[in-house]
């Protein structure tokens, strides 16, 4: 267990007005910056996803992420996971909105709260409270609200795992988080094979390349990723859907570009090949706070972000 959990509750829901507007503030900004970088380098703002990245944020802070339109969350750890998604799928349901998978019946246990706690359900349809539901139970909710997410009534919105994921850890991620961008080992992503298969579900995942070399990342090495990615292309419980990377944490502009160029050509390699389950590596998940407009030049559809959004970190 991390230092820091103990200090900070993160399954909080009441935050100032004044932290609202601030975190309402830095979404509108990034969401700004995605769209001056979108335009600049000829792109769709819509082809580029903002997530963001939660760690060390409580549930009332990210669902203020949330409010302010934020549609793609991202966690670091199996922890944070299981301490926050309960709440923000209660909070999320009264807004319409499912987070991660909703095809796991294993959720059920983290689901929504019982009917007269928020959010109740009844003809599909996730409402406030007062209204009556013909459901009463926490399980006849949850399942509601699963089942309205899986028709579509409910919007989606993805839970990722962007950080480490060690194997003891797997099942207590898997009823929540839809794709894990951590996969960075053949053995890691058998893994997490087995584990869905016997759980019944399929997961995400994209295949993380360290195209910096700095030893404190993780990731694979570039030269070994277009072979991996086909390998885990190929597992029938694992869906590769991208590739992430970290930017090089240097000064020097071109070596951060270069870095995300070499992913986007490593997609691009892997989605030609034509092999089985390559066409659907689409996603490039690079940019964080500090590079997102050159990893948007690059051609990144996802931006992992979480000081421009929250602020400072207290703790890493
Ligand atoms: C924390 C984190 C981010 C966001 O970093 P910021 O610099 O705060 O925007 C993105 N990706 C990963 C993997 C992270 O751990």
């Amino acid at each position: 267990m991390t230092a820091y959990m103990e200090h900070k509750d993160l399954s909080n829901v009441s935050i100032s007005e004044k932290r609202i507007w601030e975190i309402a503030d830095g979404v509108h900004r990034v969401m700004e910056e995605i769209d001056r970088a979108s335009a600049a380098a000829g792109r769709h703002p819509d082809d580029v996803t903002l997530l963001a990245a939660t760690k060390t944020r409580d549930v009332g802070e990210i669902m203020a992420a949330i409010a302010a339109g934020v549609r793609m969350i991202g966690e670091n750890r199996p922890q944070e996971v299981v301490a926050k998604a309960k709440g923000l799928r209660r909070f999320c349901a009264r807004r319409g909105l499912w987070l991660g998978r909703a095809d796991d019946g294993k959720a059920l246990a983290g689901g929504v709260s019982p009917a007269g706690d928020g959010a109740s359900v009844s003809n599909g349809s996730v409402s406030n409270g007062s209204r009556a539901a013909d459901v009463n139970t926490a399980a006849d909710v949850n399942a509601a609200a699963i089942a309205a997410a899986q028709e579509g009534h409910l919007r989606r919105i993805p839970f990722h795992l962007i950080g480490q994921l060690q194997a003891n850890k797997i099942g207590k991620v898997l009823p929540f988080v839809d794709t894990v961008e951590s996969v960075d080992s053949l053995e890691s992503a058998e893994r997490l094979n087995r584990r869905a298969q016997a759980r019944g579900i399929v997961v995400d995942a994209f295949l993380e390349v360290n195209e910096s070399g700095e030893a404190a990342k993780s990731g694979c090495s570039p030269q070994e990723a277009i072979d991996l990615a086909m390998r885990i292309a190929a597992l029938g419980s694992v869906r590769l859907t991208g590739l992430m990377t970290v930017g090089a944490h240097v000064d020097d502009e071109h070596v951060i570009r270069a870095g995300f160029a070499h992913l986007r050509s490593i997609r691009d390699a892997v989605v030609s090949s034509g092999e089985q389950g390559a066409g659907s590596c689409r996603e490039l998940s690079m940019g964080m706070t500090h590079d997102l407009g050159m990893a948007i030049a690059e051609g990144s559809t996802i931006v992992r972000v979480g000081t421009a959004i929250f602020g400072p970190r207290a703790f890493v």
